[in-house]
């Protein structure tokens, strides 16, 4: 299920990326062509505005002047005496018959040409009227565009004329050179897009899904520790049916003990669900910590007595200030410490109570010199449900208590760690 939505996640983001890069792109080659186009057309104004100039100022054309200009530039000249064209370039060779259809398309495109699509201009000049034509036209033959302007001097019978053309082949190859790059460039961009979202998200939903898998492993270990006692209560309740009244008392106290289990182990594991849900209730106010130590030894004094263990209670010197602290929680804690240094420390063994400061900070420590905990157990132990094996068949015990704990002392921005006990055992600190 991860896979699929790890794909969806990557495909939605770098799709998204992708589409605004593309539409950046082509923004930006929008605005790219038309400057291109621009700052041809306006060399293409500069040069046919120096050539009129020249052309007004000569008596006489000079071809040779025409041929250099053409040899210079991306132009094409034709001079045109009253509508017949000079043999200024191979117009009348019958080999170049390109040359003479582009002058026709020029022209056709001139007389096809409403008044707003061609720049006109008309000026007085020293050898007669100037008319200068200006529009951009396609032609089939070459299949190129052209920009194209027709100077005209003179009226009335003696015309001449001078067409130049200027191909946009090269504009063109620039700009469909220009596309394709941006193109590979997006398509790249695109591919590295996809291995970067892939990652990202991959990074971003692995702590979903372990905590999915957590959850699931919860649910599976709460539904194992609740058949248990369950499968003991239908049982009982079974034979208590058909039992004699002696008998029935016996089947009775057992259901209710069970009961008492699963109750206890529903209340465990809603607290656990509070606390991932956030809606643990932590209430502080100022506590005194030895005091709330000194019940706590005496609540548990009397068990650790029936177990012939001895409970101390260590506590340092003089008057203490108080700390912030849920005092319900705290307490909670320090039972669930207690109670498994009891559960876990054999006959006549010896269990530590104390309280300590640093600083700003209290450390309430429960030491014991049971069984201990090995090393790899020591990082599990705080996961929920996890019991070590040893531990298995007490039936009082979850694997809940240590996790709860935790959940407690996170709640209070504090922290607990195990350690080993000098001399065997275990030790547990809770720092607040
Ligand atoms: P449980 O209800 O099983 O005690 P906990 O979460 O309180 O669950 O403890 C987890 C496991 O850690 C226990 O099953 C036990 O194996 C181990 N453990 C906890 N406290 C002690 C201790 N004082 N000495 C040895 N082992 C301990």
């Amino acid at each position: 299920m991860f896979k699929k939505v790890h794909l969806r996640l990557t495909l939605l983001c770098a799709g998204i990326t992708a589409v605004i890069m593309l539409v950046m792109s082509l923004c930006y080659l929008y605005v790219s062509e038309k400057g291109l186009y621009r700052n041809q057309f306006q060399a293409f104004q500069n040069d046919i505005n120096t050539i009129s100039t020249n052309l007004e100022q000569q008596n006489v054309i000079s071809m040779e002047w025409l041929s250099k200009m053409e040899a210079q530039g991306n132009y094409r000249f034709f001079v045109l005496d009253n509508g017949v064209p000079f043999l200024f370039n191979q117009l009348n060779d019958p080999a170049d018959s390109g040359s003479s259809r582009l002058l026709l398309e020029s022209r056709d495109s001139r007389n096809k040409l409403s008044e707003q699509n061609a720049t006109v201009t008309v000026s007085d000049g020293i050898n007669g009227t100037l008319t200068h034509y200006e529009y951009e036209f396609s032609s089939p033959s070459t299949e190129t565009r052209y920009f194209c302007s027709v100077i005209q001097l003179g009226t009335g019978s003696s015309v001449l004329e001078v067409v130049v053309l200027s191909s946009l082949q090269r504009l063109e190859l620039q700009m469909q050179e220009q596309r394709v790059r941006f193109l590979l460039i997006d398509i790249a961009a695109t591919i590295l897009l996809g291995v970067f979202a892939w990652f990202f998200t991959g990074i971003l939903l692995k702590p979903i899904a372990e905590n999915q898998q957590k959850q699931a492993m919860f649910v599976a270990a709460a539904s194992h520790e609740l058949r248990t006692p369950l499968s003991v209560i239908l049982s009982a309740a079974e034979c208590c049916r058909d039992a004699t009244p002696e008998r029935q008392e016996g089947f009775i106290r057992t259901i209710y003990q069970e009961g008492l289990r699963v109750s206890s182990l529903v209340t465990d594991m809603l607290t656990l669900s509070q606390s991932d849900s956030h809606r643990f209730p932590v209430r502080k106010e100022p506590t005194e910590l030895d005091t709330l130590l000194m019940n706590s030894y005496e609540a548990f004094e009397p068990l650790a007595r029936e177990k012939s263990l001895q409970l101390s209670l260590t506590l340092p010197d003089g008057a203490l200030p108080l700390c912030d602290v849920d005092p319900e929680r705290i307490s909670q804690v320090i039972a669930i410490l207690l109670h498994n240094a009891i559960s876990y420390t054999p006959d006549q063994g010896r269990i530590e109570l104390s309280l300590a400061r640093h600083k700003e900070r209290f450390a309430v420590s429960v030491q014991d010199n049971g069984i201990g905990i090995s090393d790899a157990d020591k990082k599990r132990i705080f996961d929920r449900f996890y019991r070590v094996e040893k531990s298995r068949s007490r039936k009082d015990h979850f694997g809940l208590g240590l996790s709860i704990a935790y959940e407690i002392i996170k709640a209070h921005g504090g922290s607990i760690q195990v350690t080993d006990a000098e001399g065997g055992g275990s030790c547990f600190t809770v720092v607040l």
